[in-house]
């Protein structure tokens, strides 16, 4: 039996303390806190885990220095904290990193005003990230000549950090972490609604979308963490909410590498919107767009690529313009924007600007039936979600046995020592493959902590586990193994998109014919191996997700 049939035949034993709907971060901070505090936690999703919007994201943990111009103080201040915790807790996968900022003449504020606002931003840190700089026009040129200054005015440089893979393998560490405490969690079950039984107990019937098979989950408390479909779940269960979503979709494009300087350039769109140039290993990622939508299933279209091919081609200085043929990738999602819910349905502020929306989160508790709906947030906050559901959850009389154990961040220093002491006695980082753009060491450690001492014992053993399996990435043969046993994969992409993030560095092309990637497939899935393949690439499958979500919107 797989990782995933065993948990789904447990899902129908006996009563969780809490079943989570929705394995996106809110989802997934829910499941690592209240496992690591000792609660018997459920947690399901009806696509892959951070299959939706924690899919989507910018990859920053960054305390918002856009929401100083709307007057969010109360948010940045916090969102700074959280950030400086994060890369407290995860100093291996979440790292500070440098905006370097480029102003245009005729701009609606001058480079000094943003500097200034730059240096509050930095207080509002507590001072924990290397302090702004101001940047002349010549500094900019000497020191990224890939930005073109014909326009610029000055600039300015400051601090926020990334996630340095990607948010939803930062997503699935939660899970990992969740399941490592007990918590039971299996994707591709749906949750098809909720009701309360005679003895105040939530019953889930949920469905294995894979096999379609129907399932009944008992627990005594139900956290709805759906999301964007947050609102729908709870017209499932009949729960009344004082908040509700709003939707604002924002894409990002992923493009050759434009510089190799390891900063975030940051731009002022001609919508007079903040945009970036982010680095993604070998390659760049380039976003976002702010549009308000009305439903949470959207795609790319033609004019978002334009838009951002337009800004970013007017503001670098290329050997050659980037074309919608240089996308190697592109993700699109919707932000779950909270607001007050309004009779009408429409939500209180859907006449506003849109970016004047709070990016914070808010809990709805319904303490009478053990429920509670998580609104808005963003990855940053992350931590605090967690914390709060935990204190939720205990409010509402389940007992939480290690109230304060620490449920997250990275394991203690002397383990990091350790490993990396082993990886030098073997030589490690002579294996790191000609395609990586880090030493192998850095890459195992960040990706499985304390399992890549595991690892490291398989290559010792047995030197053909640290070949890379599948042409042309940095993935190990041991590294998809441990993904068989330990990570869930239940589709290609899920591997390829979600564990890794080599579907969005590697052209679609290159991968489907990469040496390797049938025997890691057989590896992953035994004799489904090639069905998975052509359900990626095959015919059947010669659509694209975006628009395979266009589906499951019509049928929804
Ligand atoms: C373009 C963009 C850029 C962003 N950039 C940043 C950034 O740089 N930094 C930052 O901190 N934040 C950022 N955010 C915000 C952040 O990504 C989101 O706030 C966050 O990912 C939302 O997570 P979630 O868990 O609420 O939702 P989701 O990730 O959507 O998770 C909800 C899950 O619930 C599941 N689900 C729904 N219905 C059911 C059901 N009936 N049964 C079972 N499962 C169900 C879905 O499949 C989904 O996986 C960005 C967002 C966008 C769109």
């Amino acid at each position: 039996m797989t990782l995933r049939e065993n948990n789904i035949a447990k899902l129908s034993e006996g009563v969780f303390d809490a079943l989570i709907i929705g394995g996106g971060i809110n989802g997934a901070v829910s499941a690592a806190a209240l496992s690591g505090k000792g609660a018997r936690a459920a947690l399901i999703d009806k696509r892959d885990f951070a299959g939706f919007t924690s899919q989507q994201s910018s990859n920053l943990a960054w305390g918002g220095i856009k929401y100083l111009e709307s007057g969010d103080y109360g948010l940045v201040r916090k969102l700074c904290l959280s950030r400086n915790h994060l890369i407290d807790s995860y100093p291996s996968r979440v790292k500070e990193i440098r905006f370097f900022a480029t102003i245009d003449h005729g701009f609606r504020f001058s480079p000094w005003f943003l500097w200034l606002g730059t240096w509050v931003y930095w207080l509002f840190g507590n001072g924990y990230t290397k302090p702004p700089r101001l940047l002349a026009k010549r500094q900019i040129d000497r020191e990224e000549p890939v930005v073109d200054t014909a326009r610029a005015a000055g600039g300015f440089e400051y601090s926020d950090a990334y996630l340095h893979d990607n948010d939803s393998r930062f997503v699935f560490q939660f899970v990992r972490s969740a399941m490592d405490r007990g918590c039971i969690a299996a994707n591709y079950v749906e949750s098809l609604g909720a009701r309360r039984d005679e003895d105040g107990l939530w019953i889930t019937r949920a469905r294995d979308t894979e096999t379609g098979k129907l399932l009944e989950i008992r627990s005594r408390a139900l956290i709805n963490a759906a999301g964007p479909f947050a609102d729908d779940h709870n017209q499932l269960t009949s729960e009344e909410t004082a908040h509700q979503h709003l939707f604002s979709k924002g894409i990002h494009l992923i493009v050759p590498q434009v510089t190799e300087h390891r900063h975030i350039l940051t731009f002022f769109a001609d919508d007079g919107r903040l945009f970036f140039v982010i680095p993604m290993g070998v390659r760049t990622c380039i976003g976002t767009t702010d549009t308000r939508v009305d439903s949470p299933y959207t795609q790319v279209t033609d004019a978002d690529r334009d838009f951002v091919l337009e800004n970013i081609n007017k503001r670098l200085r290329l050997a050659k313009p980037l074309m919608r043929e240089d996308i190697i990738a592109e993700r699109c999602g919707v932000r779950p924007l909270v607001v007050r819910r309004r009779a009408d349905g429409a939500g209180e502020g859907a006449d506003r600007d849109w970016m004047q929306l709070s990016r914070k989160h808010e809990i709805d508790v319904d303490r009478a039936n053990r429920h509670l709906t998580i609104y808005g947030g963003k990855l940053t906050d992350c931590v605090n979600v967690g914390d709060e559901v935990s204190a939720i959850v205990s409010g509402f009389g389940i007992a939480l046995p290690f109230a304060h154990y620490r449920w997250y961040g990275e394991p203690h220093r002397s383990v990091y020592e350790e490993y990396m002491h082993q990886a030098k006695l073997m030589d490690l980082d002579d294996l790191t493959s000609p395609e990586s753009s880090e030493p192998l060491s850095s890459r195992l450690w960040r990706r499985y902590d304390q399992q890549a001492l595991e690892l490291l014992a398989q290559i010792r053993e047995d030197p053909r586990q640290a070949e890379v399996l599948i042409k042309g990435t940095d993935y190990l043969r041991c590294e998809i193994q441990l993904a068989k046993r330990q990570e869930m994969i239940v589709k290609l992409e899920d591997f390829l998109r979600r564990r890794s993030k080599i579907a969005l560095v590697v052209p679609r092309q290159t991968i489907q014919h990469a040496d390797g990637l049938m025997e890691a497939c057989r590896i992953l899935f035994g004799d489904q191996a090639q069905a998975r393949y052509d359900e990626y690439f095959g015919e059947s499958r010669a659509v694209t997700p975006a628009q395979s979500l266009q589906s499951e919107a019509a049928t929804a």
